[in-house]
C-alpha cells in the first residue's frame, strides 16, 4: 500500500503550492488598492508647495486672482455658474478657461503685472 501513501502526499504538496499561490495572488490585490491611495495622499502635497508659492491675492496655480478663482474659491464658482459664465468641460468659469481661451491668460496675467510690476508664475492648465 505503499502507493498510496506516495499519492496522498502529493496530493498534500499540491494542495501546499495551490495554497500558496493564493496566498500569494491575495496578497497583491491587496497591495493594489492601498498603493493607490498611497500616490492619492501623495499628490495633495505635491500641489500645495506651488500653492505657497503664491502671494494670497494670485492664484499661482491657476493664474487668476484667487478671490476669483473658480478652481479654488466655490463662492466664485457659484458666482460664475449663476452668471451662466461656466465651462461644463474644465469645469471652471468659461472666462477663466485658458484651455478653451488661450488668449484670456494673458489678460489676466497683465493684473498680476499691473500690481506687482512682473509676470505672474506660468499657471498650470
Ligand atoms: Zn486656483
Ligand atoms: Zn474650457
Amino acid at each position: 500500500m505503499m502507493w498510496m501513501r506516495q499519492m496522498m502526499e502529493a496530493s498534500f504538496l499540491t494542495a501546499l503550492l495551490l495554497g500558496s499561490t493564493a496566498f500569494v495572488t491575495g496578497c497583491s490585490q491587496k497591495a493594489g488598492p492601498a498603493g493607490d491611495q498611497a500616490a492619492t495622499q501623495a499628490e495633495p502635497a505635491a500641489v500645495e508647495t506651488v500653492v505657497d508659492d503664491h502671494s494670497g491675492w494670485w492664484c499661482a496655480e491657476h493664474g487668476v486672482p484667487e478671490e476669483e478663482c473658480t478652481l479654488c474659491s466655490s463662492e466664485a464658482a457659484e458666482r460664475a455658474q449663476a452668471k451662466g459664465d461656466w465651462c461644463e468641460e474644465h469645469d471652471r468659469a468659461e472666462s477663466q478657461c485658458f484651455i478653451c481661451h488661450p488668449e484670456l491668460e494673458a489678460k489676466f496675467a497683465a493684473r498680476y503685472e499691473a500690481k506687482y510690476g512682473k509676470k505672474p508664475p506660468a499657471p498650470k492648465k
